[in-house]
């Protein structure tokens, strides 16, 4: 423990309140739940289960992953801290239900200091399992009027209301006749292109899958270019929605977009890259506060709001946007690094040097 304890003193981030080491030989279950701050509430974020060469490399993912849902969850105004379970895929045959079930009852164990979710690698068939032995789980199937289910819709929702305050913040003008240029039309990818489609914007996109970019584009009157070149496309937006880590010292100086804002988790490579965003004149609308519409439905399914909560919550993501644009002017400040200060007031934590989500 204390060897493990000893990496939350990486300077990408703060110290976690609490570290579970988990395992159960007979199901296959190892990994690590980290809870990363309670103050606000339950540590709530959800549950990875991915290949890890070793205990130590999921530990590490678990603190940076369980601050960047303190952050997220703080922004976003959610009555809850910010944790994270990350377990490694078993590397011999294992029975899924049995490995998910010994998980729940670490879950259950906490007493409810965490609240577990899906997350990559994870479905809503493991958090029935988990369900069977803890009620501090969400991501399960939608009951009627509750909130529940595929939260991608309301992250593309959160995402196109913070990219219309984006974009009246850079240009003074609203979407319509704006060239977006979307990166990854998986879940909330091909969402946000309807909603930009209704919304009068000028399309590209690009996917790895060629026939996803096809239907998308033919549905929402896009153009499709390659996954190389959606970078660098002629546009007034990029909207990241694939892969964290986009926007570099390299790819930087290949944007032609103004504004950056999309759904991707940890968008920016480094802090260094936001300012570099910056001092070229790009105004990037911060990962955490833009993508937290999926968080919210989440939170709501576990907190017991209804749906109509759900959204009218969701529909403020613009407005948080706003504000964080708001204290950048205010302290002269990159947004990346103003969400990141404020994030920080809220959860309690000292000013700093920090990783967001
Ligand atoms: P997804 O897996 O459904 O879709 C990702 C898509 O990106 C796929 O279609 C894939 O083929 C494509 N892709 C992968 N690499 C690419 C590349 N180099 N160029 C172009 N396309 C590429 O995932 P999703 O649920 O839509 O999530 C997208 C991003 O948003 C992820 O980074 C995820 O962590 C983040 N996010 C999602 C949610 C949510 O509610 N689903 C919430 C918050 C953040």
């Amino acid at each position: 423990m204390s060897e493990l304890t000893s990496l939350a003193a990486h300077p990408a981030g703060s110290p976690p309140k609490a570290v579970h080491m988990i395992s159960d030989p007979e199901s296959g279950l190892e990994g690590v739940i980290v809870l990363h701050s309670t103050r606000r509430g339950p540590a709530a974020g959800g549950c990875r289960f991915w290949h890890y060469p070793d205990i130590r490399a999921a530990t590490r993912d678990a603190f940076r992953l369980a601050e960047g849902m303190a952050y997220k969850n703080a922004m976003a105004d959610l009555p809850l801290g910010g944790g994270k379970a990350v377990l490694r895929l078993p590397s011999k045959p294992f029975d899924r239900s049995r490995l998910f079930e010994a998980f729940g009852r670490e879950v259950a164990r906490l007493g409810g200091s965490y609240v577990t979710a899906e997350d990559v690698g994870t479905s809503v068939a493991d958090m029935e399992d988990v369900r069977s032995h803890t009620d501090h789980v969400a991501g399960l199937s939608a009951r009627s009027g509750r909130p529940g289910g595929d939260p991608s819709p309301w992250t593309a929702l959160g995402v196109f209301l913070s990219m219309e305050e984006a974009v009246r913040r850079k240009f003074g003008s609203d979407l319509r006749g704006m060239t977006v240029a979307v990166q990854g039309l998986g879940h909330v990818g091909s969402h946000l292109c309807r909603l930009l489609d209704r919304a009068g914007a000028r399309l590209v996109v690009a996917d790895m899958r060629r026939d996803v970019a096809e239907a998308v584009a033919q549905e929402c009157h896009a153009s499709v270019v390659s996954p190389d070149a959606v970078l660098g496309a002629d546009c007034d937006v990029f909207a990241p929605c694939a892969l964290g880590a986009v926007i570099d010292a390299q790819s930087v100086v290949r944007l032609r977009a103004r504004v950056v804002c999309g759904a991707a988790n940890n968008v920016l490579a480094t802090d260094a890259d936001g300012d570099r965003l910056a001092e070229r004149g790009v105004l990037y609308a911060p990962d955490y506060v833009v993508n937290s519409g999926g968080i919210v439905n989440v939170a709501g399914e576990y907190l017991g709001w209804t749906q109509v909560e759900v959204e009218r919550r969701v529909k403020e993501t613009g407005q948080r946007l706003s504000a964080v644009f708001d204290l950048a002017d205010e302290r002269k400040l990159p947004p990346h690094r103003a969400a990141d200060a404020r994030a920080r007031e809220l959860i309690g934590l000292p000013p700093g040097r920090v990783k967001a989500a």
